[in-house]
């Protein structure tokens, strides 16, 4: 896509920090990182996020991911990590190519994803699953 900054990257219109590149697969470092070595991990082809994305391309996603992972842990001595993606604007996407962050962690670091927990919502539980089996799709 034209427009997209992450197709730029590429293409190598925009230079980014290579970490990885395969024939589907570039890994570049964030450039407004959340710690030292937070790489998004991201299909040379444009798709948008999850819902539109292909499974041939999802599954050479993650393998690049553990790639990226054991060099870390051997390099650097990184044995801990988060691995998200973001997928629509309640998601907090905000660049619309498919990306997975992998951000290492450290104790002491500062970083926190421990968000406020709800365990009221297991109520809700059974008819949840109820309508995910009524779907017939799983
Ligand atoms: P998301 O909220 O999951 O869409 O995150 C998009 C990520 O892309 C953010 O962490 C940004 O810092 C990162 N980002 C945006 N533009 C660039 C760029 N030109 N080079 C590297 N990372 C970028
Ligand atoms: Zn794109």
């Amino acid at each position: 896509m034209s427009d997209c900054i992450f197709c730029k990257i590429v293409s190598k219109e925009i230079p980014p920090d290579i970490v990885y590149e395969n024939e589907m697969v570039m890994a570049f470092l964030d450039n407004n990182p959340i710690s030292l070595g937070h790489v998004l991990i991201v299909p040379k082809k444009h798709y948008e996020n999850i819902y539109d994305i292909s499974e041939d391309y999802l599954k050479e996603l993650i393998a690049v991911a553990k790639k990226i992972s054991l060099v870390y842990r051997k390099v650097f001595e990184i044995s801990d990590l988060n691995l998200i993606h973001n997928a629509g604007k309640n998601g907090q996407q905000v660049v619309f190519h498919f990306h997975l962050h992998l951000i290492p962690r450290k104790e002491g670091d500062g970083v926190d994803f421990d968000n406020k927990k709800f365990p009221e919502l297991r109520e809700k539980y059974d008819e949840f699953i109820e309508k995910i089996k009524d779907s017939g799709i799983v």
